[in-house]
């Protein structure tokens, strides 16, 4: 497959452009005249400096308003296009993209046009370049891909074809299988992105809001599907323009396209079996069976201070590790790891974040697996060298350079806790705590995109929609990625200001990765009664919320005088109630939260997390003080 990128689609100036692009791993690039306009060179040196980097020029772009023009209008038109075939063959690229136009003088006709698109294609002819028509979803008279695919097939003429953009079918809705009809070899290019579904101006939301597929709302993989079924093997390339993305590291941005990509072209693949499809073979996308282990590095007085709040949450120290500093804490399928080691990862963790979760463990259908997809997915490896008769598992890294460890049962890996450690302590009555039920990982607003493509392409989870969360100094986005089961769930939480909790946390840890694990509970009133006759001290809830609350909700009085003396806090869909409490805040932020789902209920509590909020700033920050952490 010919990956390709519109070097529009990535930050930074045009040399580290072409860099981040290339380290990615794509084939070429789309270049526009105006990413090169401010680098001292001339378009021949242009060309060379690509191709040194091991890019093709897949596409010059664009060639605004040539068809429909009247007498000197048209006259100029075609003067103005071999001004750009001068400027093609000097950097190397044999194909335009002219887009419909939208000049007020322009005529309609699709006959007009396409004898102007003939006539262009003998001068492209004569030069050895080729000709793209693309219909722009705004154009004046031609804005479906029907429309420019008949104004190219009555020019019929070799060097004329035409150039498809999901953006610009799928924002009109157009249908995308319409595209079938299509013969594959007049198909010069194919262009993808794909956007949010917000109900605005075409042109506005094309200019600023697109993203990598997989990252929007649109059909791009239906897309793909039709425009691979007519034989179409050409490039395959990004054309994003999003605001957020100019502010972004250039690498990130390739990373990711390329990310989506490949994860693309996987899914076309697949829902395509009968097309000989030119795109690498990898895993299919991987099933996650719940969270094995959150890991802590941490030293001294916060390690005593953490094994306290698990001893009080019904946790028991059930294993050491053979041979390093590192215990294992456990409370039904829940599995805390205390790392106080001084040498590798979680060493470096803590010295850069202070007491931080470094490592998450998934239980997965194939861990092997899962790494081969992840790192053709243009994951980043994770590996430390294992001791004597330990396992080596499988690893990549994830958001904030923190760890991502899966475990299965297949290869034996899920033994790692009785292989790896040696037994101690007594076993517990517990407090009732069964399993992980999510964990909540904070990151800035402007990397909520890319995280979100990055578990929804390796693992077989989709995005629920972005919630707003309203803390008293600025807003939150959070995200919830899940599993169509439920049983894997990770929640992103977007800050935009460090003075919100989770922007604090993000300061103050370093950019520290999860910020919270929510423990699941079959009856959350015994194991928050439990909880208190260990010593645990849940986050206070005021009163008014249980005002509130009763004026929200028709709850039975002694219910709701029960849960406000478990600080219990209350939710409910349509689908189902939803029972959360929370510990206060410990090292810098981090906190645990116990829940319990009842039938359907599949949120997280999102209309409760401004009291939430507002409580834990309460603690951490006392008026008038300082803060404490
Ligand atoms: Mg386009
Ligand atoms: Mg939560």
């Amino acid at each position: 497959m010919k990956t390709s990128i519109a070097t529009v689609s990535i930050s930074g100036n045009f040399t580290e452009k072409l860099d981040a692009i290339a380290a990615a791993g794509f084939y070429g690039i789309e270049i526009f005249e105006q990413d090169f306009l401010a680098y001292d060179g001339s378009p021949r040196d242009v060309g060379r400096m690509i191709r040194d980097k091991g890019l093709e020029i897949t596409l010059f772009q664009p060639f605004r308003d040539f068809e429909g023009l009247p007498g000197a209008l048209r006259t100029k038109a075609f003067d103005r296009a071999e001004r750009k075939f001068d400027l093609m063959q000097e950097l190397g690229t044999d194909l335009v993209l002219v887009c419909s136009t939208v000049h007020p003088e322009s005529m309609g006709g699709i006959d007009r046009a396409a004898d102007d698109f003939a006539e262009l294609g003998e001068r492209a002819a004569k030069r050895g370049l080729r000709v793209g028509y693309e219909a722009l979803a705004w154009g004046r008279h031609v804005n479906d891909h029907r429309d420019a695919w008949e104004i190219v097939r009555r020019a019929d003429h070799p060097n004329i074809g035409l150039i498809v953009d999901s953006f610009h079918t799928l924002s009109r809705k157009i249908d995308p299988e319409t595209i079938r009809r299509i013969p594959g070899d007049k198909i010069f290019f194919v262009q993808l992105a794909d956007a949010p579904l917000i109900d605005m101006d075409l042109l506005y939301w094309s200019r600023h809001f697109r993203n990598m597929p997989g990252e929007g709302d649109l059909p791009v993989a239906d897309f793909m599907r039709a425009v691979t079924a007519t034989g179409y093997d050409g490039p395959v390339s990004l054309e994003i323009f999003n605001d957020q993305f100019r502010g972004g590291s250039s690498e990130g941005l390739a990373r990711d396209g390329y990310r989506s990509l490949i994860a693309l072209m996987d899914d076309v693949r697949r829902a395509e079996p009968g097309l000989r499809l030119n795109a690498p073979e990898i895993p299919p996308r991987v099933r996650v069976d719940g969270v094995s282990f959150v890991e802590f590095a941490t030293r001294a007085g916060e390690a005593e201070a953490l094994a306290a709040l698990l001893a009080a949450m019904g946790f028991t120290h059930v294993g050491d590790h053979v041979s390093k500093d590192v215990a294992l804490w456990q409370q039904g399928d829940i599995r805390i790891v205390l790392n106080r080691e001084t040498k590798g990862f979680a060493s470096t963790a803590y010295a850069m974040h202070g007491t931080t979760i470094c490592d998450v463990g998934l239980s997965v259908s194939d861990a092997h697996a899962t790494t081969e997809r992840a790192l053709a997915l243009a994951a980043k490896p994770f590996e430390q060298p294992v001791g004597p008769g330990e396992l080596q598992i499988p690893a990549i890294r994830s958001v904030g350079g923190s760890v991502l460890h899966f475990i299965d049962e297949a290869s034996g890996l899920a033994d790692v806790w009785s292989v790896e450690f040696k037994p101690v302590g007594q076993g517990t009555t517990g407090a009732g705590l069964t399993r992980i039920d999510h964990v909540a990982e904070t990151m800035s607003y402007d990397e909520m995109l890319s995280w979100s493509l990055f578990y929804t392409s390796i693992f077989d989870m989709a995005r629920a929609p972005m919630v707003d969360v309203i803390d008293p100094d600025g807003l939150v986005r959070s995200q919830a990625i899940q599993t169509p089961d439920g049983a894997g769930r990770i929640t992103l939480n977007g800050a935009e200001t460090h003075r919100t909790l989770a922007g604090g946390f993000l300061a103050d840890s370093f950019g520290g990765a999860v910020q919270h694990v929510a423990f699941a509970s079959d009856d959350i009133f015994a194991s928050a009664e439990a909880m208190t006759g260990l010593g645990f001290a849940p986050l206070p809830m005021p009163g008014n919320y249980y005002k509130d609350l009763e004026a929200r909700f028709p709850l039975d009085p002694a219910l709701l005088a029960r849960m406000q003396g478990l600080n219990i806090l209350y939710d409910e869909d349509t689908t189902g109630a939803f029972f959360q409490f929370y510990s206060r805040p410990f090292a810098g932020g981090i906190f645990f939260e116990v829940v319990q789902r009842v039938e359907g209920y599949d949120g997280y509590g999102g209309p409760n997390a401004p009291f939430r909020i507002a409580a834990q700033k309460r603690l951490m920050r006392p008026k008038g003080m300082p803060r404490q952490t």
